[in-house]
């Protein structure tokens, strides 16, 4: 289904869709009162859009850095060209160890490559820690939000499905009681898998570190209590040096939630002694989005969310409607570089408004991306109802006579016009709206009438 068919569905519910925009909005107005407490704010923007932009024109270089480093540090490190050899490198990890049960951490690239239903398909128990991750999980449904990935339930669900599948009394839809709940199943969890799994949010070429941030601690939890933790990383995630992350960590948590910073930023260098780190880097399609000038910038991303929480049109039609693992503007850019044809709504869903551009923590240029994926889609497209009535409009306004006669006969036209014809199936703008009211006079004649 195309995104508009998808958002209809979430709109269906009214209630709902209005809650869900005002608590995005909630989270972006947090996001802009946290960041003009910051002097530097927009000089700390631009300093990690130029780190990333370094980043981007040496990636060869900065990942045989970091690979350099990390193996002296006792990390294995392996490489996955796709999805299925990420999965399968993670599961042979998992089988040298006769691993049967793991817990993970948010990681948006593991959903990327649905490493979950393929571990679960190998015999291996997925238990996903995050709270909000692993409420989605219960339900067998993707994050909905690449930070907060149940947003789109209420408590009263969470409550439903806590019931359910924990026990916890009917009806009882206290968040701490919940939280609790939640805290005594995953414990029991973390105490029984020997290997976890983590995502990685910087890797440090420099020194062949990586920093995982979370707010629960849930990945240094699964970490230290397991004997061996595979980070999976996108190849775009490095850093040059250690001391940019002083820049991107003072973005990430401000841009994300409004926090001043990430609870835990955990730093993982090497093993301790008897245990093992695995970093699984991965590719799938990012050099080819490298490749592709217009859209490159992209790659740029450090999965703040933040596009997301002020994009109207995110707001409003909830985060499945994207049908992408990373929804919103951003995962606009994204999706279509994987899959043009199964993607190719995403681009227009979107205002052009701009917002996007304006809260990226690492400036990356959203909208007019957007805007490029358009003309690269409709280039292909041929003639069309709408490229003939934009043919048209073109010449009625490259014409002021014309322009003029036109104008005067719609306004009449839309006074006698029955609405069986004014909002007939051709006019899909006036499916969710009203025309307004033709005005009295053009702007011609208010100016001629008042310029004096
Ligand atoms: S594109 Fe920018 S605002 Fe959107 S998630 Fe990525 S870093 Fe955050």
């Amino acid at each position: 289904m195309s995104h508009p068919a998808k958002a209809s569905e979430f709109l269906e519910d009214s209630a709902k869709s209005k809650w869900h925009d005002e608590t995005l909005w909630f989270v972006r107005d947090k996001r802009d009162t946290i960041s003009k407490s910051i002097p530097e704010w927009e000089q700390l923007r631009e300093l990690a859009s130029q780190i990333k932009d370094n980043v981007l024109a040496n990636l060869d270089q900065y990942l045989i850095e970091f690979e350099k480093n990390a193996k002296a540090n006792n990390i294995h490190l392996h490489w996955a060209k796709d999805a299925y050899e990420h999965n399968n490198i993670v599961l042979s990890i998992l089988q040298q160890h006769q691993c049967k049960a793991i817990v993970k951490s948010k990681s948006i690239l593991t959903e990327e490559c649905h490493l979950n239903p393929f571990l679960e398909e190998n015999g291996v128990e997925v238990v996903d820690t995050d709270l909000g991750e692993r409420i989605v999980q219960f339900l067998n449904q993707p994050p909905s939000h690449i930070v907060l990935p149940a947003i789109h339930l209420k408590k009263r669900d969470i409550s439903e499905i806590f019931h359910e599948k924990l026990q916890t009394e009917k009806g009882n839809e206290d968040p701490t009681y919940l939280t609790h709940a939640a805290r005594v199943h995953l414990r029991e969890k973390f105490l029984g898998a020997k290997v976890a799994i983590t995502g990685v949010n910087f890797g440090v070429a420099e020194t062949g570190e990586f920093v995982v941030c979370t707010n629960e601690g849930n990945a240094d939890m699964g970490v230290h209590l397991a004997d061996v933790h595979i980070a999976c990383m996108g190849i775009e995630k490095i850093i040059p040096r250690r001391k940019d992350l002083g820049v991107f960590l003072r973005l990430l948590a401000r841009s994300a939630t409004g926090q001043p910073i990430t609870n835990y930023n955990s730093h993982f260098r090497s093993p301790s002694p008897d245990k093992e780190i695995h970093i699984v880097l991965l590719d799938n399609g990012r050099t080819e989005q490298l490749g592709r000038e217009k859209f490159k910038n992209s790659l740029k991303c450090i999965r703040c969310g933040a596009c997301m929480n002020t994009c109207p049109i995110y707001r409003r039609s909830g985060g499945y409607s994207y049908g992408s693992v990373v929804p919103g503007p951003i995962g606009s850019i994204l999706s279509p570089g994987l899959d043009l044809k199964k993607h190719s709504s995403l681009p227009f869903a979107s205002t052009l408004c701009g917002s996007c551009s304006d809260v990226c923590p690492v400036k990356i240029n959203i909208h007019e991306q957007l805007y490029e994926w358009r003309q690269e889609i409709t280039k292909d497209q041929g003639t069309n109802a709408k490229s003939i009535s934009m043919k048209i409009a073109n010449g009625i306004f490259a014409v002021p006579f014309a322009y003029k006669v036109s104008g005067a006969m719609m306004r009449g036209a839309l006074k006698i016009l029955p609405d069986s014809i004014t909002y007939s199936g051709l006019n899909t703008w006036g499916k969710q709206r009203d025309l307004p009211e033709t005005p009295k006079a053009t702007f011609k004649e208010w100016y001629k009438k008042n310029r004096s």
